[in-house]
């Protein structure tokens, strides 16, 4: 069984598959708590499904594409045979996690957004570096970025590990806290070879709306 927080359908509103359509799917559970977390909700909510009865609300959407997030789904064992059975059926599967957990189980064949966590987070020190050296080029490092000083350490950690020669890069503003145009700007004046990130979903509904 695995502990689901809602399983729906959007379109992706983060990563360089911005705009596509995808079915969600949200574990329940983080080993984080990221001053600027816009899940919460799924820290604790939830019902227990078997893998067949997710599989079938997930086929019922009729929608290839399929991101499994959290939380942090790497948090709950049956998520890697989740992830294979998904692949079988033919979906293309995206993961997104927080970057503190080894992704040296997940399936070659799915798509990894992974975060890794800024100061302004608070979470910094849980970030497991090694996973740089598991990435492939269709996956995804993301910065989310409060403030100048989460800037520059994610501009020197990408100079640092040359992460743009393995994996793509996606600096994401904390919504409403620090202005695009300012990120923007530092990301010119600095050439750096990343890839801005709005977060549609927020663009599209209300900041606040779950499920979307
Ligand atoms: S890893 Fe994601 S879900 Fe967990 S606290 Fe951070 S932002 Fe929230």
């Amino acid at each position: 069984m695995i502990k689901i927080n809602e399983i729906y359908l959007s379109v992706q509103g983060e990563s360089s598959h911005t705009g596509l359509p995808c079915v969600f799917i949200r574990l329940t559970g983080c080993n984080l708590r990221c001053s600027w977390c816009d899940t919460a909700y799924a820290f604790h909510e939830g019902k227990n499904m078997s893998i067949d009865e997710i599989l079938g609300k997930v086929s019922g959407f009729g929608v290839s594409l399929v991101e499994i997030t959290g939380g942090e789904p790497l948090m709950q064992d049956s998520v890697y045979p989740l992830m294979e059975k998904l692949i079988e059926k033919g979906h293309r599967v995206m993961l997104e996690t927080g970057g503190s957990i080894s992704l040296e189980r997940v399936p070659k064949e799915v798509i990894k957004i992974m975060d890794l966590k800024c100061p302004g987070s608070g979470e910094q020190e849980k970030n497991h570096l090694e996973n740089l050296k598991l990435l492939s080029p269709d996956d995804e490092v993301k910065f989310v970025i409060l403030d100048r000083k989460d800037y520059e350490w994610s501009r020197d950690l990408i100079k640092k590990h040359k992460i743009n020669e393995t994996a793509h890069i996606l600096l994401s503003p904390v919504f409403e806290k620090l202005d695009l145009k300012d990120l923007v700007k530092w990301m010119l004046e600095d050439r750096l070879p990343v890839r801005l990130q709005t977060q549609l979903h927020k663009i599209i509904w209300d900041k606040n709306t779950i499920g979307v």
